[in-house]
């Protein structure tokens, strides 16, 4: 797709009003939604009226379609503030691209502009008590009845459950093992035998509530079936990787605040009869937190670029970019804390909450262990398909199977 009418004008306005709504009303209401763990409508609606909502989306349904760059730009953005509200960008995009990529043309000029308004919201279900990140334990069944299916099975973690009005659900078809027996269904919250429970209490990111899902007896309608049969988790795909550099830009807008407000405390806060920041073993810290973010930041920009540009292997430098993110936005909201001392541990300052909104960017969309395997593995295929120059295993081989007595 052609992003050619996002200018660098077009890119910097729409940047500065997401910066806009964080100096104002979004940061001004953070501590406050992250009180009570009920959806922040009020954050919400801003993000839909401001448009940064609607840039997740295709023109064709009323949406701006912006490319990754400006993406991340606004989700670090909001990140730097309020964890929900940055959350509810790439939540809504989790939840909705499904509906976008796999929905007939009927259901989705339904469905889709009002997403883009937020006059709807949706859910995306793929996780269960037995399935999170090995997928191939997913339990849920969707079982044929006649040109229809009846979904049956519980889904855990559902982020938006206790607001959603549609549910993307993962299922695998009459119990058939594998990945292409898995396959995505489009739910309302009023379907007969669905039944939304109570929201799960949980550390951090509140703001945006997750409950389980329960599916008893659901019928399905054939138009209801997001993409094809068995190509559930090849539609899930993108939704995957754009949530991937989602957390990125996530972790990484936190852990610039969280920078940001300790830099500000250092340069106020005095001990042994100067400003914190005057002791050199802070300044190093200061300046190794601001060189790794910068460092991560240019990583999550160019996976955002080989997004745009379609490039095949964009999926393994997302889980790179989550991976490097996440982990550094644990380490640097916690050392950042570290350095307003006992205040940082008080509820009456912001920290405590960066901290415990880190955790989450390490663990959900993959946690950091999975992303490590899928590395790993993306390391050891490459250097099988290519040899370099300075060793030669066949020689060593050769050399070792029929070695030569020492001189
Ligand atoms: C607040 C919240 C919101 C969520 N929202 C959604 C949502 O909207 N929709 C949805 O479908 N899901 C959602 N999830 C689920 C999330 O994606 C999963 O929790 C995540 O993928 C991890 O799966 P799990 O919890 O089952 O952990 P497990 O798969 O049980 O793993 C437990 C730990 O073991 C590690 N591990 C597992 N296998 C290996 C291995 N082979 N080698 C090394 N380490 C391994 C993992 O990395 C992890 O640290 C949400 C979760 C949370 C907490």
């Amino acid at each position: 797709m052609s992003h050619a009418d996002w200018t660098p004008a077009r890119e910097a306005e729409t940047v500065a009003v997401a910066r806009a709504l964080a100096d104002g009303p979004i940061g001004a209401r953070a501590n406050a939604v992250a009180e009570q763990d009920v959806f922040a409508w009020d954050t919400f609606r801003d993000l839909c009226a401001s448009g940064i909502v609607a840039t997740g989306f295709p023109l064709a349904h009323g949406g701006t379609e912006a490319p990754m760059r400006v993406r991340v730009q606004l989700i670090e953005t909001l990140a730097r503030v309020c964890s929900a509200a940055a959350s509810m960008v790439t939540g809504t995009d989790l939840a909705g691209r499904p509906i976008v990529a796999g929905a007939g043309p009927a259901l989705a000029a339904e469905l889709v502009p009002k997403l883009v308004r937020g006059e709807l919201q949706s859910a995306f279900a793929l996780t269960e008590r037995l399935a999170g990140s090995d997928v191939a334990g997913l339990a849920t069944v969707a079982r044929r009845d006649g040109d229809g299916w009846v979904l049956d099975g519980v889904k855990r973690y559902i982020t938006r459950a206790t607001v959603a009005d549609w549910f993307t659900v993962v299922a695998r078809v009459d119990g058939a093992p594998g990945a292409r027996a898995l396959s995505a269904f489009l739910v309302p919250r009023d379907a007969p035998g669905l039944t939304v429970g109570p929201m799960q209490p949980k550390l951090g990111w509140a703001g945006v509530p997750a409950a389980e899902v329960f599916l008893r007896g659901v019928r399905v309608p054939r138009e209801r079936l997001l993409g094809v049969e068995g190509g559930g988790m090849a539609l899930a795909q993108d939704t995957l990787v754009r949530a991937r550099i989602g957390h990125a830009a996530i972790a990484l807008g936190r852990a610039g605040g969280a920078l940001e407000m300790a830099a500000q405390w250092c340069g106020r806060r005095r001990t042994f009869g100067a400003r914190l920041g005057e002791h050199q073993g802070v300044q190093w810290m200061l300046a190794e937190m601001a060189t790794r973010l910068e460092a991560s930041r240019c990583l999550m920009r160019a996976v955002a670029d080989r997004y745009d540009r379609g490039d095949p292997e964009v999926s393994v430098h997302a889980s790179m970019a989550k991976l490097h993110a996440t982990d550094l936005g644990m380490q640097v909201t916690t050392d950042c804390l570290q350095l307003f001392g006992g205040n940082g541990y008080l509820r009456e300052f912001p920290l405590e909450r960066f901290m415990r909104d880190a955790k989450l960017n390490q663990i959900g969309e993959g946690a950091s262990e999975i992303h490590k395997t899928l590395i790993g593995r993306h390391v050891l295929r490459a250097a099988a398909a290519s040899r370099h120059p300075c060793l030669d295993l066949d020689a060593f081989d050769a050399r070792m199977a029929d070695p030569e007595p020492p001189r």
